[in-house]
């Protein structure tokens, strides 16, 4: 059977999972990056699969912001920044302070990073 097993994170080759005894095993074929996990299989697969939000896109389907922030979005199949508004659940323009566009009208977000910290 197929695993559904993301990419490694860190080079993006694929994964494999080796079920030992008491351990599921998920190592990258390419670099050194493994992980151990005590637990059941598809836990592991869950966990392995888990991804932190900021250097993915999110779809809108999947979920929304939880709280006012600027992000970017994919409108139209173009890139745009917008401001989420969380008060009334809408897109606003960069200003933040006027509705743009319905939530789930933009196919995808994700936050804008914060500039480096030799900059703040
Ligand atoms: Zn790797």
């Amino acid at each position: 059977m197929k695993e559904d097993l993301l990419p490694c994170p860190f080079c993006g080759s694929p994964v494999e999972i080796e079920s030992t005894y008491d351990n599921e095993i998920i190592t990258c074929t390419l670099c050194p990056a493994r992980m151990d996990y005590e637990g059941s299989h598809s836990a592991a697969i869950a966990m392995w699969n888990t991804r932190t939000t900021h250097d993915r896109w999110i779809s809108t389907a999947e979920r929304l912001p939880d709280k006012d922030m600027a992000c970017l979005i994919v409108y139209r199949r173009e890139t745009y920044k917008a401001v989420w508004n969380d008060y009334h659940k809408c897109w606003d323009d960069h200003s933040g302070d006027d509705y743009w566009l319905d939530p789930e009208v933009p196919t995808h977000w994700r936050p804008i990073p914060k500039p480096p910290e030799s900059l703040t």
